[in-house]
């Protein structure tokens, strides 16, 4: 057992069985054992790689489209230029980078970070020292101004609720002890649930998920572009609708049981887009191969493929081919970008 499996079982014990989203909150950002608040899980001695850990083309493109979307929308003069979200830094740099000869947005920007980890607050402040940003707590912390938003793999470690339709109704996937092991099990029948498309259309025996701080986070940005402008990229894995049970944990870049390692294994679950986009005013949705595609990624690869020989050039080639084709990340991985009523489109989608 960890030791925050102990701490939750404790909890289990004296009070209830607790919601996945429960758990997966403790998972993750408990004060002393959480994944995130203990350690910098990127790349390969961790548990996981990112598109930006991949690739600097992935921030470089979707810089460019920010500055793009920034240009199409009159350059206001002062904008926030936020994060959520920002691992080690790495996709802000590359997006600072690619958008450095873009007249006046570097000066009109306020780099803004959204980051619950200190320890990952710490990598960000070495890798982005430069551009002196601040950084928020929460999303509803953002300010009220024109927002211009990247968050890539956000939503995905946000706690999600999953819910069972059963003979007698719905039901809510539970956490609590067998033989003081943590295990699944199921609530008594629900009064009543929430009126999404996944839950109305669902078949007997369906689970279906609900992210109930995505909805929040996508939420409090929608309402900022509406009120000011801008534009707000959400890239993730994931699919329109809630496809059943996603909540899949990793340990050691391995599959692993989500009960297994509580806080040192990561914890996510597949984003749904389809409630995240009804909260916008207007959006665009794709895969993300679709999208790195219309904004150019073939060509800026082809540039930097001309330094580059030998194990780097296989390397640089396989990325490419990583974050684009759709046997990899190039289909599972979605890209939703929410503007404001009767806004230009935006960059990358048809
Ligand atoms: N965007 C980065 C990192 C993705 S991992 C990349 O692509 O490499 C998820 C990130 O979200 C981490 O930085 C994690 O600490 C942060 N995070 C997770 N839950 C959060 C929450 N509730 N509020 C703020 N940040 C959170």
């Amino acid at each position: 057992m960890t030791p925050l499996a102990r701490l939750i079982a404790e909890r289990i014990r004296e009070t209830a069985p607790i919601t996945v989203a429960d758990y997966m909150a403790e998972c993750l950002l408990h004060p002393v054992h959480g994944y995130y608040t203990t350690r910098d899980p990127f790349g390969t001695a961790g548990d996981f790689t990112t598109a930006p850990e991949i690739s600097q083309m992935f921030g470089e493109l979707l810089g460019l489209a920010l500055a793009q979307a920034w240009l199409d929308r009159g350059s206001p003069a002062r904008f926030t230029l936020a994060e959520l979200g920002p691992g080690r830094g790495t996709l802000m740099a590359d997006i600072l980078r690619a958008t450095r000869t873009v007249p006046g947005f570097h000066a009109a920007a306020r780099i803004t970070l959204v980051e619950a980890s200190p320890r990952l607050r710490e990598v960000q402040a070495a890798t982005l020292a430069a551009c002196q940003p601040i950084w928020l707590d929460r999303v509803e912390d953002l300010p009220e101004a024109p927002l211009f938003l990247i968050a890539n793999e956000f939503l995905d470690a946000l706690p999600i609720r999953q819910f069972q339709r059963g003979p007698q109704g719905w039901q809510e996937r539970l956490i609590g002890l067998r033989d003081n092991t943590l295990t699944f099990g199921l609530s008594v029948p629900l009064p009543q649930t929430l009126d999404t498309p996944a839950f109305r259309d669902a078949a007997e025996g369906a689970l279906v998920e609900d992210n109930l701080p995505a909805r929040r986070a996508v939420a409090e940005v929608a309402n900022r572009i509406a009120r000011h402008g801008g534009i707000a990229y959400w890239i993730d894995y994931g699919g329109w609708r809630s496809q059943g049970d996603t909540l899949q944990a990793l340990h050691q870049h391995r599959p692993d049981d989500p009960l297994t390692h509580p806080g040192q294994a990561d914890l996510t679950a597949h984003v749904d887009f389809e409630p995240l986009a009804a909260l916008a005013q207007a959006f665009a949705y794709d895969t993300q191969g679709a999208v790195l595609t219309r904004l150019g990624i073939d060509a800026r690869a082809e540039r930097l493929a001309r330094n580059l020989t030998g194990a780097a050039l296989e390397s640089h080639r396989a990325a490419h081919r990583r974050l684009t084709h759709a046997s990899e990340m190039g289909s599972l991985f979605k890209v939703l970008a929410i503007t404001s009523a009767g806004a230009p489109q935006p960059p990358g989608f048809a």
